[in-house]
This record gives C-alpha cells, sequence and structure tokens, in this order.
C-alpha cells in the first residue's frame, strides 16, 4: 500500500467535520460570462478597486431570486467539496440594495435543511461605510449578519475612521470583526498593522480577523517579527485565501522573495491563528475559481513550504471555527 499525503491530509480533514470556509464570497458566484474574459481591456484584466466598481452593473441587474441560486449553486458545489461550515460575505450597499442579503438568509435556511451546512453571513462594505447612503445599508445589514464584514480599501483616504465605524459596531452588537486587509502584494501597504493598533484602541482584543495580509510578506523580516507580535498582542486572527492573490501582477518593486500569500510559515510557528477561506468562486476576479478547498489547501501548503500535517489540518478545520467564533 503506497502513502499518498494529499489524500491522506484530506482523510483526516474530513475525519475532524470537514473543511470550513472562512471567507467567501457565494453572492456573486458563478456571475462571470464569456464577454468578460478575452482581450487586453477585457473585464478579469482589470484592476482590484476597478472591479469593486465594475461588478456594479450585475448587482443592479440580479433579483432576489436570482442571488439566491448564485448562493445555492455554490453550496452545493462547497458540500461535495467537503465543506460543513462557511461564512460568506453578502453585498449590502445602495447598488445591491437588500436583495443580496435576503436570498443569503433563505440560502442560510437552505443549507441547514438541504444540505446539513452550517452558513454564516457577513456584509460586504464595497461602498464603504462613511458615505451616509452606504453607511444607512451597513447599519441595516448589522442586524442580520453574523459576523461584521469591513474593506477599508473601500473608504480610501479615510481607512482609520472606516475601521472606527466597524470597531464601535462590534462593540454595541458584540459581533465578531473580519476586514479585508493588504490585498495588494505592495510593501506600501500597512492595513493589517493599522487593523490591529486599532483593535487594541478600541479593546477588541481576540474578535478580530484579518482576511488575507498578503503584502506582510512584502515587508523587512525585523517589520514582520514586530507586526507578528503586535498581532498577538491585539489576538488578532486571519485567513487564507491562497488562490485569491498569486496572480498578483509581476511588478518593478523590489522586495524580500516571497510568493503572494499570507506567510502562514511565519505566522503559525508566531503563535497566530490562521484559517482557509475560498474567496471569490467564477466571479470577474476569479473566473476559474472552484471553490475546492483542497486546492486551495494545497496551494497554501506549496506556496509557503508548510508541511505540518496536524496544523495544516487545524488550518482547514478548528482555526475556521475560531474565527467564526463558533468554538
Ligand atoms: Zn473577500
Amino acid at each position: 500500500m503506497q502513502w499518498m499525503p494529499l489524500a491522506a491530509l484530506k482523510q483526516k480533514i474530513l475525519g475532524a467535520g470537514g473543511f470550513v470556509n472562512a471567507h467567501a464570497h457565494f453572492d456573486r458566484a458563478y456571475s462571470v460570462t464569456p464577454a468578460d474574459l478575452p482581450g487586453a481591456n477585457a473585464t478579469v484584466e482589470r484592476a482590484l478597486q476597478e472591479k469593486w466598481q465594475l461588478v456594479d452593473a450585475w448587482k443592479r441587474s440580479t433579483s432576489e431570486d436570482d442571488y439566491f441560486s448564485h448562493m445555492t449553486s455554490a453550496l452545493r458545489g462547497q458540500q461535495e467539496f467537503g465543506v460543513r461550515t462557511a461564512l460568506t460575505f453578502v453585498d449590502c450597499d445602495p447598488v445591491a440594495g437588500t436583495r443580496a442579503l435576503s436570498a443569503a438568509m433563505r440560502a442560510k435556511e437552505y443549507a441547514a435543511t438541504q444540505l446539513q451546512m452550517r452558513l454564516l453571513l457577513a456584509c460586504q462594505t464595497l461602498k464603504g461605510v462613511l458615505h451616509p447612503e452606504a453607511r444607512r445599508y451597513f447599519e441595516m445589514a448589522l442586524e442580520k449578519v453574523d459576523v461584521i464584514g469591513g474593506l477599508p480599501g473601500a473608504d480610501k483616504g479615510r481607512e482609520e475612521e472606516h475601521l472606527d465605524v466597524l470597531l464601535a459596531a462590534a462593540k454595541s452588537s458584540k459581533k465578531r470583526v473580519h476586514v479585508h486587509v493588504d490585498q495588494n502584494n505592495d510593501p506600501a501597504e500597512r492595513e493589517t498593522e493599522q487593523l490591529a493598533r486599532a483593535v487594541i484602541r478600541h479593546g477588541l482584543e481576540g474578535q478580530v480577523t484579518a482576511v488575507h495580509g498578503i503584502s506582510i510578506a512584502c515587508q523587512t523580516k525585523a517589520y514582520r517579527q514586530d507586526l507578528y507580535k503586535l498581532c498577538r498582542d491585539a489576538g488578532l486572527s486571519f485567513v487564507a485565501c491562497p488562490g485569491a492573490w498569486l496572480d498578483a501582477r509581476r511588478n518593478e518593486t523590489l522586495t524580500p522573495t516571497h510568493n503572494a500569500v499570507t506567510p502562514i510559515d511565519e505566522m503559525i510557528p508566531a503563535g497566530l491563528c490562521v484559517a482557509l477561506g475560498s474567496d471569490n468562486i467564477s466571479d470577474i476576479y476569479k473566473p476559474f475559481a472552484d471553490g475546492d478547498m483542497m486546492t486551495e489547501l494545497r496551494m497554501l501548503l506549496e506556496s509557503t513550504h508548510f508541511y505540518d500535517t496536524q496544523e495544516l489540518v487545524r488550518i482547514a478545520t478548528d482555526n475556521g471555527r475560531r474565527v467564526l467564533g463558533l468554538d
């Protein structure tokens, strides 16, 4: 009998209760079309910040029933990939209105009754939380979501205020917070540090999770070590979505040699909790992503040369439950 490490790893994960997908955007799953793909000016070739606006046309024309159909397709796929628990962000803003959120509430019920899966919801704040109209939708979503979602980059130049709004909401609602940070693989970005300091300032240690943290690996070793200590002090946990950023574009900025991925090879030994997420599935951000968590885990372990099986199982299961507040 030959030993197959990848198959053995998967068996251990299924034996530990199955995958926890700690970060996704199921509401936009399978929204990419053939017209989005070809050519240098194709939608899929645009920069991240441009795509935040480009999804508007699709969001505007999508009904609650369509949203429900996209979400439940994604959930059925997730079930086949061995996911038992998932957290999806859901657009709730002046463009999507509350249609995606209403569909997500129904999808949550569908997951529980039809698929025996636990689905948790977080609000996606693509229009920020500072503009009064966007803020109104954020506050509407607050009562319905399980986790408060944030995207400081959506309030560019006012990131600190964005974090203050999220963290004040966390205090009053007693809900956990997940924030997209350091996505650009760029040493000029220091959003994880900014988030960790805000968490400590608000006294919310252990209640906040950073999603991505790609740019951390662009920093010097001394900065990274100081940052890990700061994150420990803040009880800041992480979600790595490897497939989401391994496609970071070539540029001429000189940084320490690294892969564009959350650096778990340093974070896990530094005592930080890191979970695993699929992020986008077949939308204009990631047209070929299918949400297979084993593929995500394989990308993570390969790109960081991280072979500790016990820790990999934890990343795929227990750590996910921890960042979702389920343990
Ligand atoms: Zn995301």
